[in-house]
């Protein structure tokens, strides 16, 4: 069953036509790697699809719903519902603690706070980063921000996982125990995982490679 479609979707900045006319269908349970020279749309891409970003043109379906047309706050509600995002640089709160931060999509739907402490911290400990729980995201190295982004995408066992270069950081230890996760995620939770990737171990674990040129995609490769 396709869960994620998105039907010719175009997206420019200023002149820069990062997507023209782009079209993907991810099933359920799926593990889709988007590859691709690097401004050949990807994140453009993982954008609109996670509804961070509205495509102008086309249309974005989740579930049997379209939700390009949703506003903000419908696709915020969305989004901490049913996706786990692994932005790049990780993008945590900096006023918060690391265990704060893995926390917090718990406590956004409804957790109570000692559960949503417990289940953060055990995630830090599955991505061995439990060690700096207490510390804030500036302290840590590229590395561990990375762990903990993905942690916190993970932590509400969520439909769907978007993750933009969430190997990047890592060395291909740490990097091979992240892809594990991610495709945990999908083989265990059921989990749709998509990942904007350049690393070539990611795109050869993933059912599926969408290649992206020039803000088209090039290719689909099973
Ligand atoms: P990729 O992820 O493949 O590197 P992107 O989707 O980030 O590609 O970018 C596609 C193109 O759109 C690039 O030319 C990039 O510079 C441009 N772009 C992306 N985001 C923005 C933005 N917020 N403002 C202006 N240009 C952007
Ligand atoms: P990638 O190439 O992997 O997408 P970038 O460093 O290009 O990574 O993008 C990081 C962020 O900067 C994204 O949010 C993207 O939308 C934005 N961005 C990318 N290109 C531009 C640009 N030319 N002008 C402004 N923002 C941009």
């Amino acid at each position: 069953m396709t869960l994620l479609e998105a039907r010719d979707i175009e997206k420019s900045f200023g002149r820069t036509h990062a997507l023209h006319g782009v079209s993907v269908a991810i099933r359920s349970g799926e593990v889709v790697a988007i590859t691709g020279p690097s401004g050949s749309g990807k994140s453009t891409l993982l954008h609109c699809l996670s509804g961070i970003m509205r495509p102008e043109t086309g249309e974005v379906h989740y579930d049997g719903r379209r939700i390009d047309t949703l506003d903000e706050t419908a696709r915020t509600r969305l989004r901490r519902e049913a996706f786990g995002i692994v932005f790049q640089f990780g993008r945590l709160v900096p006023e918060l603690t690391v265990a704060e931060n893995v926390a917090l999509p718990l406590l956004f739907n409804g957790d109570g706070r000692e559960e949503s402490a417990r289940v953060a911290r055990g995630w830090l400990e599955q991505m061995d980063v439990l060690a700096v729980a207490d510390a804030r995201p500036g302290e840590l190295s590229g590395g561990q921000l990375q762990r903990v982004a993905v942690a916190r995408a993970l932590v509400t066992g969520p439909k769907v996982v978007f993750a933009d270069e969430p190997t990047g950081a890592l060395d291909s230890v740490a990097g091979e125990k992240v892809l594990g996760l991610l495709l945990a995620a999908a083989r265990v939770n059921g989990s749709t995982v998509v990942i904007v990737t350049h690393d070539n171990q990611v795109a050869a674990h993933a059912d599926r490679e969408i290649v992206m040129r020039d803000g088209a995609a090039a290719g689909v490769v099973a």
